[in-house]
């Protein structure tokens, strides 16, 4: 991960998978910039995968939506969700 990017506040939001309270986010990439709509994210907690909405709230990705994204970015995200997910596990 570029820690060169964004990493800052977004507004407060729930995680659809484990309804944690998410208040920030960090890009996976040098990109800058807050995230906009459509932007997905991978919760820290728990690995799910969403997308933010055109209010920045976290909605759930299906897997059907998510086959639709491109394949660099699909296996980033699953890559990401297994990291996640193994860390979870191993602190359990
Ligand atoms: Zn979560």
């Amino acid at each position: 991960m570029n820690l060169r990017g964004f990493h800052g506040q977004v507004p407060a939001s729930t995680c659809p998978g484990c309804k944690g309270l998410a208040t920030g986010a960090t890009s996976a990439d040098a990109n800058r910039r807050a995230p906009k709509a459509g932007d997905c994210t991978v919760c820290i907690e728990c690995g799910q995968i969403s997308q933010f909405s055109h209010e920045l709230e976290l909605v759930a990705l299906s897997d059907a939506e998510l086959l639709k994204l491109p394949a660099a970015v699909r296996q980033q995200l699953r890559a990401m969700r297994r990291a996640v997910r193994d860390r979870v596990e191993r602190l359990s």
